[in-house]
């Protein structure tokens, strides 16, 4: 008899999803930033872009997602790029997915990746979620990365308690971040360039963090 694949009893549910959705509503500026890209971007945010950020739902998010829209399709890789980057992912649990594009976005059907774009979390020396910081591949692609001032302390705020609770939940998502954030120290030390860390209210001008970030 054929063997029933068990499912993952650690993985997120579609309540879960839908109550970080709830922590991930702020707009992250005061303005819509799809202004200061999308004039020299045809007319389209760069971000909403498949090309250019693949958006990746996990596989709970795509199943609630689908229940309810038809906003989000699987991507199936074409070229053989594509294929060899897509190979390094654990599709089991995580969906790429493309829009419908931004002429048919809804606001209360965006993914993670499209609420949380273009900051992840940051973690210390110790491991300790201090703050978010920009994506660093898409410094050179998403304007806002030049403009931290103009991120909305509410938008830092709500997005550091997601943050704190997916990274507790999720083991493979805290091992990622704090690669990431190795990543960011190793290229601040190489190049002399330091990189802005967005603090949530309660961890501003805290003088002690300043050893360990
Ligand atoms: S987040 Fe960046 S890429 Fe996306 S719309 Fe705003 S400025 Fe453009
Ligand atoms: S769902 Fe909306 S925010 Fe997300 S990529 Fe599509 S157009 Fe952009």
């Amino acid at each position: 008899m054929k063997k029933i694949p068990k499912s993952d009893p650690k993985a997120l549910t579609e309540d879960e999803i839908e109550y970080y959705y709830s922590l991930l509503q702020e707009e992250v500026t005061e303005y819509n930033c799809g202004s200061l890209c999308a004039p020299s971007n045809g007319g389209i945010p760069v971000c909403c872009q498949a090309d250019n950020a693949l958006p990746a739902l996990y596989k709970s998010e795509y199943e609630m997602l689908s229940k309810r829209t038809d906003l989000w399709k699987a991507y199936i890789p074409m070229t053989r790029e594509e294929k060899k980057d897509f190979a390094e992912y654990d599709h089991r649990k995580i969906t790429f997915c493309e829009c419908k594009g931004v002429a048919h976005c809804e606001r209360e059907n965006r993914s993670i990746s499209c609420r949380t774009f273009p900051l992840e979390p940051y973690l210390d020396t110790r491991g300790v979620l201090v703050g978010l910081v920009f994506m660093h591949e898409f410094i050179k692609k998403c304007p806002l990365t030049a403009l931290s001032q103009d991120i909305r302390q509410e938008f830092i705020d709500n997005h550091f308690l997601f943050w704190e609770k997916l990274l507790f939940r999720v083991e493979s998502e805290y091992e990622v971040y704090t690669d990431s954030s190795k990543a960011y120290r190793r290229r601040r030390k190489r190049t002399g360039v330091d990189f802005p860390i967005l603090y949530p209210s309660h961890l501003k001008g805290k003088e002690y963090l300043e050893k360990y970030v």
